[in-house]
């Protein structure tokens, strides 16, 4: 299941030319869909597929319910550092090792840093052990696919890497459970990608390689669904 996040009332981050990352995670995923879809192999579905709201735990609800293998949150990353850039993929764990990734959770999260950082945090027990590694492996999978593609096309594309901090979003899934950060919107260069089409093929590209790879690998085979 592929999740564009954000949409209707909530815009996400907003570029300073006014690009919204609800409408480009919204239109990334849709590509991401059609090239999943087009061999057959592949039954992708999308928790939203229109600019409307959907509050953060119907959306694993809504993974789980249809039981599917694996749950991709599709985000684009904003900082109060212009300079910031590049492409992180995280995996849910109840803290985060710095601010920064602790003020992008509690941004995507729509809560302040402080309710964040004082709330004992609940994770679903079952997000542990084998799950948990499954997230991991499909995120490094997925973040090094998406760089790769997209360096094809624009040559020094950065990594950040692999990351772990408390999504909301990701709590509850039920499945290998991952969230893309592609890109910082707040960055003037990646802003302006962001609205070219080879670029949102190139991220479209890497998750939906990333997702083959780790299909064909065999692990969708161990679900215990
Ligand atoms: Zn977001």
């Amino acid at each position: 299941m592929i999740d564009p996040g954000h949409g209707g009332k909530d815009p996400g981050a907003i570029g300073r030319t006014g690009l919204r990352e609800k409408d480009v995670v919204l239109d990334i995923s849709r590509r991401i869909r059609e090239k999943l879809s087009r061999s057959g192999e592949f039954d992708v579905r999308m928790t939203r597929d229109e600019d409307v709201f959907i509050p953060l735990e119907e959306r694993t609800a809504m993974a789980n319910k249809a039981r599917v293998d694996i749950f991709v949150s599709l985000h684009i990353n904003a900082s109060r550092n212009r300079k910031a850039e590049g492409f992180s993929t995280y995996v849910l764990s109840r803290g985060a090792s710095n601010r920064e990734d602790l003020e992008l959770a509690a941004r995507e999260n729509g809560v302040p840093v402080a309710k964040l950082q004082g709330v004992k945090f609940i994770i679903d027990d079952m997000f542990t052990g084998a799950r948990k590694n499954e997230s991991l492996r499909l995120a490094k999978t997925v973040n090094d696919s998406v760089v790769r593609n997209v360096s094809t096309r624009y040559p020094g594309a950065q990594s950040i890497g692999l990351k772990q901090a408390p999504f909301y979003v990701l709590v509850g899934a039920r499945m290998t459970a991952v969230l893309v950060e592609a890109s910082f919107i707040s960055n003037s260069r990646e802003e302006a990608r962001l609205r070219e089409s080879p670029y949102l093929d190139g991220i479209a590209d890497g998750v939906a390689e990333a997702v083959r790879f780790y299909g064909q690998n065999g692990i969708l085979a161990h679900s215990e669904y």
